[in-house]
């Protein structure tokens, strides 16, 4: 789909994305600069991706009209929610080409299937998950109580719909993991032996239909209560040796799953008593993700620009990290003071502030742990892009 083409009847390139929230709302950004008309899937009708879209169809994920005019209107078509019924992008891949596809989400959406895939590659990824086992069934967790000592203290996981730490438990003795379990409802979950995290990175690759791959340099990842906080995209900010063994393994595991689009893999690091530590693969989201936000104001290239390059089948070349970045996410919590009064944050202050990129996403109300915008800081160097991120975290709070 070449950008800004129109079909014999006059009607413009179009690009299609399931999801209209804001990583939705970036995506239709991105294509809409190279000139393509875009349409966004979701029910709520002030989604921030709908707010900004040419076309937005507000039905269900699985409603069939919904997929029908949205197969109509556009060439090709993606998602940015992985928790979109994979059946929709089955339904939608009748027609038209969906990146990623269907069956590749569907593994994403399924720690089980996730962790399984992980193993598969592990041999060409050079990295395991950690140690974890299936929870399904009352004997599964009878033998896990019995044989698996190792796994304890672990954390349970619902093995769909988790996301931003939610769905999952630490337990510390069997007794507890059963009755945590009970209290999942019994729904199917792994049991992940809890590591001795030193840190965490992720690694975003893009992949095409014709095997063309680029990669953006591991970040590394602060979370606080299971949401992402702050990226470090620069220099130093992880062992070399470790950010290349990343980078390749998140490329492996792209490739072994025949991936098309933009795919992101987290990874731990381990602390195994060596200099450095071990990486293991924690998960993968099939989609851009809240660590790569940095790429649209420290890269030539962003994710959501090879998201569009990648679904449209134009070329994917090596991005290029021009300024050193770190990325403060702005969660509900900024536009509330000490006294729990709702107030907007300081911006004029933060904006003050050399090499400051505001992205609000469009939310109207703002709720603790909801994902309302983020902060890129870039800069000449490091301990200057250092300074200006600590001054804005204090004036956010
Ligand atoms: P989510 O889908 O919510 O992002 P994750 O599996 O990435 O779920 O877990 C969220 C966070 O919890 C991780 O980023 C990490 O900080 C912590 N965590 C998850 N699994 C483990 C583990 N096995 N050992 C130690 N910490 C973990
Ligand atoms: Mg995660």
């Amino acid at each position: 789909v070449l950008p800004g083409s129109a079909d014999a009847a006059g009607r413009r390139a179009t690009l299609g994305v399931m999801g209209g929230g804001q990583l939705g709302r970036m995506f239709v950004h991105a294509a809409q600069r190279l000139g393509y008309f875009t349409a966004v899937l979701d029910p709520d009708a002030q989604s921030p991706a709908g707010l900004v879209s040419h076309h937005h169809i507000q039905t269900a994920y699985d409603d069939p009209a919904g997929l029908a005019q949205l197969a109509d209107l556009c060439q090709a078509i993606t998602t940015e929610f992985e928790n979109v019924p994979a059946e929709a992008l089955q339904t939608l891949a009748h027609t038209r080409p969906v990146a990623p596809g269907a069956a590749v989400v569907g593994i994403a959406q399924d720690r089980m299937a996730e962790k399984a895939h992980f193993a598969a590659c592990a041999d060409v990824s050079g990295v395991t998950c950690a140690p974890y086992a299936v929870l399904e069934t009352p004997a599964q967790l009878q033998a896990i109580q019995e044989n698996r000592a190792d796994l304890l203290p672990g954390i349970l996981k619902t093995a769909r719909m988790g996301y931003d730490g939610k769905g999952q438990v630490r337990v510390r003795t069997a007794a507890e993991l059963a009755a945590r379990w009970a209290e999942l409802g019994g729904t199917a979950c792994v049991l992940e032996k809890l590591l001795p995290l030193t840190a965490e990175c992720s690694v975003l690759v893009a992949r095409g239909c014709d095997r063309q791959v680029a990669s953006f340099a591991p970040q590394r990842n602060v979370h606080v209560g299971g949401i992402l906080a702050v990226t470090h995209a620069h220099e130093g900010n992880m062992p070399p040796a470790l950010a290349t063994r990343a980078r390749e393994a998140a490329v492996a595991i792209a490739e072994h799953l025949g991936y098309v689009g933009v795919l992101c893999v987290e990874f731990f690091v381990v602390d195994d008593g060596s200099e450095y530590g071990r990486l293991v693969v924690n998960e993968m989201a099939p989609r851009p993700h809240n660590s790569g936000h940095y790429t649209l104001d420290a890269c030539d290239v962003s994710q959501f620009d090879l998201q569009v390059r990648a679904m449209a089948g134009l070329p994917l070349p090596q991005p290029r990290q021009h300024s050193p970045a770190i990325m403060l996410n702005l969660l509900g919590e900024v536009w509330f003071d000490a006294n729990g009064q709702m107030q907007e944050p300081d911006w004029h202050t933060v904006l003050s502030l050399p090499g400051t990129h505001l992205h609000l996403y469009g939310k109207m109300h703002a709720r603790a742990g909801r994902k309302m915008g983020h902060l890129t800081i870039t800069g000449p160097d490091v301990v200057s892009v250092k300074r200006v991120a600590r001054r804005a975290a204090e004036l956010l709070g």
